[in-house]
């Protein structure tokens, strides 16, 4: 999530470079003017397993948050540099909004969520639309006094309780039950056709 994390390593960078961190794979450098997310379609084969997508019609995909070892947080992303719902085909819009319904009927179904916020942070410079999928697992919640409510939120705390170390089995294991659900959804086979 950029509205919470630079993004950078902010460390020995050249001028006119940027440092790129992805969950599980080492930092890669690039221009500082480059779109993360045009960057993801570049990379990817480079990336870590634990972001290949849940789900992937070619220009709709569904993957772990490339940042944050949230279990079963995930990023509902569009290959092609758009920026906005606006700037999409009605029919696209159509496909990301049922994408984006499969999936939470999967974080309720498979993980049990009650509660899941979605964001879409509309970038100011070069934005390529992606929303946040983000499960409020009750356990962590409570424990840490975390509240999500948008006004009051503390949410970035709550972000930074799950490290790779010691979350990364329920991070695959919640991406498993993910991506298998929505293997199985009529609905989707509906839509890429
Ligand atoms: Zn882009």
């Amino acid at each position: 999530m950029r509205a919470l994390n630079s993004q950078t390593t902010g460390s020995t960078e050249p001028p006119g470079r940027r440092s790129l961190v992805f969950l599980g794979s080492n930092p890669l450098s690039v221009a500082e003017n480059a779109c993360r997310g045009c960057v993801m379609n570049e990379v990817e084969p480079m990336l870590s397993d634990l972001l290949a997508p849940v789900y992937d019609d070619g220009t709709i995909t569904v993957r772990q948050d490339a940042e944050w070892p949230v279990p079963g947080f995930m990023v509902v992303a569009v290959r092609p540099h758009l920026g906005a719902l606006d700037q999409m085909d009605l029919a696209l819009v159509h496909r990301l909004a049922t994408v984006t319904r499969c999936v939470r009927r999967a974080m309720r179904q498979e993980l049990e969520l009650a509660a899941v916020q979605t964001y879409q942070e509309d970038k100011v410079d070069r934005p390529h639309y992606h929303s946040w999928m983000l499960p409020l697992w009750p356990g962590e919640m409570a424990r840490h006094a975390i509240n999500p409510r948008i006004y009051e939120s503390n949410i970035a705390q709550y972000l930074g309780l799950f490290q790779l170390r010691e979350y990364e089995a329920r991070v695959r294991a919640c991406a498993q039950l993910i991506a298998e659900h929505l293997d199985k959804s009529d609905e989707l086979r509906t839509i890429s056709d």
